[in-house]
C-alpha cells in the first residue's frame, strides 16, 4: 500500500517553491507511485509532490482515461484561449470555485526514467495541468480567484469541518538539537 496522507491547507509545505528533481531514481519513481495511488483512492485528477510532503516537482494526472505523471514541468501556452469552471483541490477537501484557466498548454518534462515528454492538453487535462504545476510554486487555486471569490473561499475553509485554527501546522524541532538553527547560541 503506498497511499499516503495528503497535507491539508495551512501546512507551510504547500506554499514552498519545489525543487527541480536532479536524481530520476528508484525513490523518484516510488514518489511517483506513491502520488498515482493516493491520487486514484481519493479520486482525484492530479497530485502533486508537495501534497504529500514531498518538496520535488513531480505531478500525477488522471483525466479523461489518461494516466500520467510529469517531472520538472515547463508550460507553454499556444494562445490566450481561456475557460471558466469549478476547480478543487485535495489539499482543500470538498470545496470548489469557479477558477479562470487557459484553455490550451504544452507541458514539457520528463518521465520517471529520465525521458522527454510532451502533453498537450485542452479543457480539463489543461486545468489539471496548469493546477498541479502552480502547486510546484507554492500556489494554490484559491490564489487565482479575484478578490470576492477568495474572500468566499477563505470563509468556507474556516468553516469546513477538516480546518483546525486551533491547531495550525507547526514545524517540530527535535529537543535533542540544541541549535536547531545553526546560530552558535
Ligand atoms: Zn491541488
Amino acid at each position: 500500500m503506498t497511499v499516503q496522507p495528503i497535507r491539508l491547507f495551512g501546512d507551510p509545505v504547500l506554499r514552498t517553491p519545489a525543487d527541480p528533481v536532479v536524481d530520476f531514481d528508484a525513490e523518484l519513481r516510488r514518489l511517483v507511485a506513491d502520488l498515482t495511488d493516493t491520487m486514484r483512492e481519493q479520486n482525484g485528477a492530479g497530485l502533486a509532490a508537495p501534497q504529500l510532503g514531498v518538496s520535488l516537482r513531480v505531478f500525477a494526472f488522471d483525466v479523461d482515461d489518461v494516466l500520467g505523471h510529469l517531472v520538472n514541468p515547463v508550460l507553454e501556452f499556444p494562445d490566450e484561449e481561456e475557460q471558466d469552471g469549478p476547480e478543487g483541490c485535495l489539499s482543500i477537501p470538498g470545496l470548489y470555485f469557479d477558477t479562470k484557466r487557459r484553455q490550451n498548454v504544452i507541458a514539457k518534462g520528463f518521465s520517471a526514467f529520465g525521458d522527454p515528454v510532451q502533453i498537450v492538453g485542452t479543457g480539463l487535462m489543461s486545468r489539471c495541468v496548469q493546477h498541479e504545476t502552480d502547486h510546484l510554486d507554492g500556489v494554490l487555486f484559491l490564489d487565482r480567484l479575484d478578490a470576492a471569490g477568495r474572500k468566499e473561499a477563505m470563509k468556507a475553509i474556516r468553516q469546513a469541518d477538516w480546518y483546525d485554527a486551533a491547531a495550525p501546522p507547526t514545524v517540530k524541532l527535535s529537543p535533542h538539537i540544541s541549535d536547531p538553527f545553526g546560530l552558535g547560541r
